[in-house]
């Protein structure tokens, strides 16, 4: 049988890949399309790899479908920039507004694992207010979900994810003990200390999902810094190597290479199953729940393309709103070289951070907050950063790579504002399946500017107080994608419920970063496993008392 996990699905005839042993599989569990599932879940990644394992273990049946590869990170992966492009969700897309996004690499992925497989572990709770950031800070909407219940959802995925950090977090409410020590910090992470510290605020290492000691089959982190393009080594604790094998050995089946392309209703306002495509075929699973967890922008992609005439507006849209309020979240960065070597690519990226602007609202001109984080490119990423964001080419560009072990830098993850303006539509254009396009809309609003103009002068005086010179900004970053299904309290004015099922349709959920209502100033990973583990809480609750 061919082993080209990119072309030829690997999890088939009742086993799946073992990502954790080179070679090696795990017994899967399969289900015949025919054959009515409690749960299909559309994506496999932080959103839907966690709800699949919670649903598994509550004892659901449960299909998880992903159009990505099942990778064994052992032996799939290079320490190569270009080999590993492999992982990103690169099929077109049309961006337009004021501010058209870059989209691929930096923020999404199309894997079994989903975006996880390569992000950057930055595993961060939310500060408590941003869950009422209208009523309580002026801006945005509130969440239907309360930060005292999140607490406890976030304190189980950092212990299911051994999130290594450190013995006191300087910020927000106390929080239990880290599982796993913090890493060191890296000669990149100690520049924004020293900064921070000439600038009177605190820093701290990084909460990261890589383990700074053993685990099971995870060896500790090496510190050799290919972790957005995918770990190789397993000390990176990605969906693909934590849910994934848990949901697999608690009866679910994943079926990698399959790309759903519509989700069937009948006349009574129900789901009754997903359409997909693999292995060179369109097949009809058939399903009691079907969960979209896909990502911001495939979500509602999904949701649209699955109108019919009884929903001519696509699917859990009766409040027009499927689609809207796309968040980015800034990214920006400020440059710098240092006079000894700092050799920034040692490590995860992000070793060292400050939420100081996510919880001082002093001197603010601007709504929301921002965190910022030591940096670490690769080198054809820092070549492309070059010449994309200062225009440097040939010679100039080479000589400017000798400096390459010096360079410094600081990045925001920033908090843009959710704008009903900023959207994702479907085209005219078709993708390789015949389905149409996503159309993606964003524009910054004034808030924003503010917010990152803040940011950047901040960044640029924590540069020079820590002895960094040929400072520069770079002003042309995003990252992280959510919204457009966002969750409330009344079905006016959102897509989904607190317990992320739709208004409109009782049977379909949506559990992915497609929920928040606002964005927050940090990375969203862990806040939308910590979302995914009460979702399947309540399902379990709903399902015991015949509320499903
Ligand atoms: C380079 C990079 C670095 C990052 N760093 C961090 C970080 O340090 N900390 C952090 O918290 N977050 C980080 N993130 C963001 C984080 O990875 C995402 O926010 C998170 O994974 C999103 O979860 P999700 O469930 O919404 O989507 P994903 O994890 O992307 O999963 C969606 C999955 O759905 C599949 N899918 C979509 N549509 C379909 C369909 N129609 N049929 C079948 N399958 C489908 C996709 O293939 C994909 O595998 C980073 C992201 C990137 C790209
Ligand atoms: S630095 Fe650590 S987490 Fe990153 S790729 Fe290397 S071993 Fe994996």
């Amino acid at each position: 049988m061919s082993d080209d996990p990119l072309h030829t699905p690997r999890a088939t005839g009742g086993r799946a890949p073992d990502p954790l042993r080179r070679g090696a599989w795990m017994p899967m569990r399969e289900y015949a399309d025919d054959e009515e599932v409690d749960f299909a879940i559309v994506g496999t990644g932080a959103g839907g790899g966690t709800l699949a394992c919670k649903l598994a273990e509550a004892g659901f049946s449960v299909v998880g479908l992903d159009a990505g590869p099942f990778w064994r990170p052992l032996e799939d992966f290079a320490s190569d920039e270009t080999e590993q492009h492999k992982l990103y969700w690169t099929d077109e897309r049309i961006c337009d507004g004021e501010n058209p996004l870059q989209l691929g690499s930096n923020n999404s992925g199309q894997a079994v694992g989903g975006s996880t497989v390569h992000f950057a572990m930055v595993s961060l709770r939310f500060r408590p207010e941003w869950f009422k950031s209208r009523s309580q800070l002026g801006y945005g909407a509130d969440w239907p979900l309360d930060w005292r219940e999140m607490w406890d959802y976030y304190a189980e995925v950092e212990q299911a994810l051994k999130i290594s950090g450190p013995v006191r977090y300087p910020w927000g409410p106390k929080r239990p003990r880290y599982p796993y020590r913090a890493h060191e910090v890296n000669a990149a992470g100690l520049v924004l200390a020293k900064g921070a510290e000439a600038l009177g605020i605190d820093w701290t290492p990084t909460p990261l999902a890589t383990v700074s000691a053993p685990r099971g089959l995870s060896p500790p982190c090496v510190y050799r810094g290919m972790c957005v393009i995918g770990c190789s080594t397993n000390a990176k604790q990605s969906a693909l190597i934590t849910w994934i094998p848990r949901a697999i050995a608690a009866g679910a089946e994943i079926r990698d290479l399959a790309m759903v392309g519509r989700i069937e209703t009948n006349g009574r306002d129900r789901v009754t199953g997903l359409h997909y495509h693999r292995a060179g075929r369109w097949r009809f699973q058939k399903a009691r729940n079907v969960v979209v967890a896909g990502y911001a922008i495939e979500t509602p992609r999904l949701l649209l393309m699955s109108a019919n005439a009884r929903y001519p507006d696509g699917l859990a849209n009766s409040s027009g709103l499927v689609g809207k309020y796309l968040m980015t979240q800034a990214n920006q960065a400020v440059w710098g070289l240092m006079d000894e070597e700092i050799r920034s690519y040692k490590g995860p990226p992000s070793l060292a951070i400050t939420e100081h602007w996510n919880y001082c609202d002093d001197g603010k001109d601007f709504f929301g907050g921002y965190a910022y984080m030591s940096q670490g490119p690769l080198p054809t990423l820092w070549a492309t950063t070059l010449a994309s964001s200062r225009g440097i080419w040939g010679q100039e560009l080479v000589d400017q790579m000798e400096n390459y072990n010096h360079q410094v830098g600081l990045k925001i993850v920033g908090e843009l504002q959710p704008q009903e303006r900023n959207r994702v539509t479907l085209a005219d254009e078709k993708d390789r399946f015949g389905l149409p396009i996503a159309r993606v809309t964003y524009s910054l609003c004034d808030n924003d500017k503010r917010l990152i103009g803040h940011s950047m002068k901040f960044m640029r005086r924590a540069l020079e107080a820590a002895g960094a010179r040929d400072i520069w900004d770079q002003w042309d970053d995003t990252c992280h994608l959510n919204g457009t299904a966002r969750m409330g309290d009344d079905p006016r004015t959102s897509v989904v419920n607190v317990d992320c099922r739709s208004w409109d349709i009782p049977n379909l959920w949506i559990c992915d970063g497609s929920v928040f209502p606002t964005v927050g100033g940090v990375n969203p990973s862990l806040t939308i496993q910590a979302i995914a583990c009460r979702t399947g809480d309540r399902i379990r609750e709903l399902a015991a008392r015949g509320e499903l």
